[in-house]
This record gives C-alpha cells, sequence and structure tokens, in this order.
C-alpha cells in the first residue's frame, strides 16, 4: 500500500473538458493541499494594466503557451508564499518537457517533491463534444451546460432570465488549437511521470464522483 506522506505534492493533468479543475479542488481539500492552478494566475495577471500582463493577455488572445521563464517565475512566486507545511497540487505545471526540470528544482530548493502525477485521460472528440456544450449567462455569470441547464444556445439563463454566450476561447479553432497544444506538449510529459513510476492515470469519461474515488483507490496501491 502506498504511504501517503504527511507532507505530499502532487501535479495533474489532463485535456480539457476532462474535469481536471474539479478533481485538483476535491484533491486539494481531502489532503489539505494549496491549489496552483497556472491558468488561472495567468488569466488574472492578464487583467493588470502591467507590460506581463499585456504580454500574457496577447499571448492567450492568440492561445499560445506561456514561454516557459515566465511560467517558473510565476511559480517560484506562488509556491514561496505556501506555508512548508503544506503540500500542493501543481495544475497545469509543468506544462512542457522544458519545464519539469525547473519545476523539480523550485520543489526541492522548498523540501518538496513531486509524489505523484495524476492524468485524467479523455477521448479528443469527448473534449470537444463537452467543450462545445460550456456557455456562461452574460448577466449572472453562473455556467450553463447546454443540454443540462438549457435545451438550445439560443435558449435564456435559467437562472436570471439573462443571455447565454459561449467563452470566447471555445470556438470549435480555440478547442483544436488548445487540445493540440495538450496532445503535442503536454502529453509528453505526462509520459515522463509513467516512466518515473509516479503516474496514477483514470478515465475521465465518468461521472466526477466516480473519477475522484478511482484517484484515491491508486493512491493505495
Ligand atoms: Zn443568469
Amino acid at each position: 500500500m502506498f504511504h501517503v506522506p504527511c507532507l505530499m505534492n502532487l501535479i495533474i493533468f489532463g485535456p480539457q473538458g476532462s474535469g481536471k479543475g474539479t478533481q485538483a479542488e476535491k484533491l486539494a481539500e481531502k489532503f489539505n493541499l494549496s491549489h496552483i492552478e497556472t491558468g488561472q494566475i495567468f488569466r488574472d495577471v492578464a487583467k493588470l494594466d502591467s507590460p506581463l500582463g499585456v504580454k500574457i493577455k496577447d499571448l492567450s488572445e492568440s492561445r499560445e503557451l506561456i514561454p516557459d521563464e515566465i511560467t517558473v517565475d510565476f511559480l517560484v512566486h506562488h509556491l514561496e508564499k505556501i506555508s512548508p507545511d503544506k503540500g500542493v497540487i501543481l495544475d497545469s505545471a509543468p506544462r512542457t518537457l522544458g519545464q519539469i526540470q525547473p519545476v523539480e528544482k523550485l520543489m526541492k530548493a522548498q523540501n518538496r517533491s513531486i509524489d505523484r502525477a495524476i492524468y485524467i485521460s479523455l477521448p479528443y472528440g469527448e473534449s470537444v463534444a463537452r467543450i462545445t456544450k460550456r456557455f456562461a449567462c452574460t448577466s449572472c455569470a453562473k455556467p450553463i451546460i447546454l443540454g443540462k441547464h438549457v435545451e438550445l444556445a439560443s435558449d435564456i439563463c435559467p437562472f436570471c432570465g439573462g443571455q447565454i454566450v459561449q467563452r470566447s476561447d471555445d470556438t470549435p479553432e480555440g478547442i483544436v488549437k488548445r487540445l493540440d497544444i495538450f496532445y503535442n506538449t503536454t502529453m509528453p510529459v505526462v509520459e515522463a511521470y509513467r516512466k518515473k513510476g509516479l503516474l496514477i492515470e483514470v478515465d475521465g469519461g465518468r461521472g466526477m464522483e466516480e473519477v475522484f474515488e478511482d484517484i484515491i483507490s491508486k493512491f493505495e496501491i
């Protein structure tokens, strides 16, 4: 049985639509980890009126990956703020093969090791199907799922009657570009952690609770 160390540090991967963010939050809660989501950090920085904010906004709008140096700089900044007696779950970092070494070095400088890497798999077509159903209300900002909360894209928000729209990067071209980046650039990182014997792989094509139980059960093998 895998002994769960008192200070556990995890990394998590999954293509868009795999539910990776939700699972990262659930794991953070269960194991008292600090959830570091680089995508969210970048979205927050992109809102700032600074040279770096503008640069990140431009890169995000063209759906390019944020350069490794910038990603690593942000991680340094965020890891430093976390209490040394609390574990972390890194969501979307390392995201490229080039980030593995700097990220591991950073973690090591804080006496942290990556204990497990979690990969939530989802077939390409299923990612596209799930993402194209994601809408949000322009008035109350609640997430709306086509086929669950509303039937058609022309329907109104069931919570407040507002207009619903698709996220600007959830257009077909945007989805394909982000999935291509995931499979071409991040999948080799997943394989690197498989080789290290640290990978927990689960099938993301199921309900949220079922996927979570599967991850937890695989910690104990
Ligand atoms: Zn609404």
